[in-house]
């Protein structure tokens, strides 16, 4: 009997969904838009909906696990989705146990930037002991970190907020609820707006206005909130990953100089080393394999 675990992964844009094999090869991928979850009534329903051909796909003796990857804040226990800012109404849901009822199969899931580090972690050998941090310059700024291998999910499970760090002197409100998030000067949906500002395309802000000094705040933003981390953390490497370090003509090496001289010396400066995530599109779906496996 093989030993197969079925995998979603739940992102502002993207449902990934596969059948991931107990080497973690993958069987079976695919990808849909997240407006098929945002738009449905009944979100359970409509993720089991979603499942079921792949267990069935999968022959469902053969299921090990269902397992979940969600850009959602969820409990310690990673039983109930208590908000998802970018999939309207995936709020307040029990959803292991629905779903576990709905399937007849384990459910697992997690928070999606902890897979995507594990997923990382694997491909990559990146070291097993130690800290290994995460942070995911995309849409906003994502952040995960294990230690000794283990995702770190923090006393009630919202562990890892980088995003939501405050800023002194800001006062813009932010999507968490609270105000002055060091997000909202560090994050792709700024560089979106400020791209709408400019009159160009995203993709051209770096080429066009690299130098404006809106960029440059928005640069300095992301190198505060890595070395603020590094300095908490002192990782043995840290993970950077996101579209938005993939940027035509994004200034990598000065950021990352504006790193190194906001942590102290010689340690960790001198030991600071980065790593950069694969950008392979279904490591959600691989990971959410990974992360049940562990479990
Ligand atoms: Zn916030």
């Amino acid at each position: 009997m093989a030993k197969l675990y079925v995998c979603l992964e739940l992102g502002g844009t993207h449902l990934r969904l596969g059948i991931v094999a107990e080497d973690f090869t993958l069987l079976r991928f695919e990808k849909l838009p997240t407006a098929i979850l945002s738009e449905a009534e009944d979100k359970v329903a409509c993720l089991a909906g979603l499942l079921q051909p792949l267990i069935d796909e999968a022959g469902r003796k053969n299921v090990v696990a269902v397992s979940l990857a969600l850009a959602s804040l969820m409990n310690r226990e990673r039983s109930m989705v208590y908000s998802s800012p970018m999939v309207r109404g995936f709020d307040n849901i029990e959803l292991k146990s629905l779903l576990q009822k709905k399937l007849g199969l384990p459910v697992y899931m997690e928070k999606d930037v902890n897979i995507l580090l594990l997923y990382e972690i694997r491909k990559q050998s990146l070291p097993s002991q130690g800290i290994v941090a995460g942070i995911f310059l995309g849409t906003g700024l994502g952040n995960a970190f294990c230690i000794d291998g283990k995702v770190y999910q923090g006393f009630s499970g919202v562990a890892c907020e980088l995003g939501h760090i405050p800023v002194s002197g800001l006062h813009e409100p932010c999507g968490c609820g609270k105000e002055g998030c060091i997000e909202l000067k560090a994050c792709g949906s700024l560089l979106t707006k400020l791209a709408r500002e400019f009159g160009c395309r995203v993709e051209e802000l770096f080429v066009l206005h690299g130098l404006d000094a809106k960029l440059r705040d928005v640069i300095c933003h992301f190198a505060l909130a890595i070395a603020t981390e590094v300095t908490i953390l002192d990782p043995a490497c840290v993970l950077l990953g996101g579209g938005v370090i993939h940027m035509p003509a994004f200034p990598l090496e000065d950021m990352l100089a504006q790193v190194r001289a906001n942590v102290r010396t010689p340690y960790p400066r001198d030991t600071l080393r980065f790593e950069y995530a694969s950008g392979d599109s279904m490591a959600g779906v691989v990971g959410a394999a990974i992360y049940a496996a562990n479990r």
